[in-house]
């Protein structure tokens, strides 16, 4: 237990009794659960810093929307970024037609929903990152109004997994 306290001392870029008393993070991310996809890694940020939610194909659910309001409308934050990423698993099995469980066919069907005729992977994973940022303000009046005060940017990102590059979208 002492070992663990002193690895959590060592690691916060913020105090740690600065992070009991509360979170102010500067961005919220909407991202993958993909184990090769961690924000904190990629935006070398630390405890307290990035408000993160994750699922597999980072699509816009009711849940991820309401703790995105609870970013935006209780803790303030001013950037929310909707990242998907390069072979994305979710976003392949959308693309095909090998059966799913019933679950994994609700995951995707959102993102097969935004695919457009003809379109390659790479196309597939940006098109599915917009729609997921369309669907946070056509399904929340919370973060339209944060939007159109100026209290909030939404943005989209790709993060290339062998370059370790992020682009905007
Ligand atoms: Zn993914």
């Amino acid at each position: 237990m002492e070992k663990l306290n002193a690895i959590w001392n060592d690691n916060c870029q913020i105090d740690p009794a600065a992070l009991a008393q509360g979170q102010k993070p500067f961005a919220a991310i909407l991202s993958c659960a993909d184990a090769r996809v961690d924000p904190s890694w990629i935006f070398a940020s630390g405890s307290g810093e990035l408000f993160q939610v994750r699922s597999a194909g980072n699509t816009a659910f009711n849940d991820a929307i309401a703790s995105m309001e609870y970013a935006v409308s209780v803790l303030g934050t001013p950037l929310l970024l909707v990242m998907g990423h390069s072979a994305c698993g979710a976003v392949k099995a959308a693309m095909a037609s090998n059966p799913l469980t019933p679950l994994l066919e609700d995951l995707v069907q959102p993102i097969r929903a935004s695919i457009k005729p003809g379109e390659g992977l790479e196309a597939v994973i940006k098109g599915n990152v917009r729609a997921a940022a369309s669907t946070l303000v056509a399904k929340s009046a919370v973060l339209r109004g944060a939007v159109e005060r100026g209290k909030l940017t939404i943005r989209g990102a790709y993060f290339d997994i062998g370059s370790g590059q992020v682009s905007w979208l």
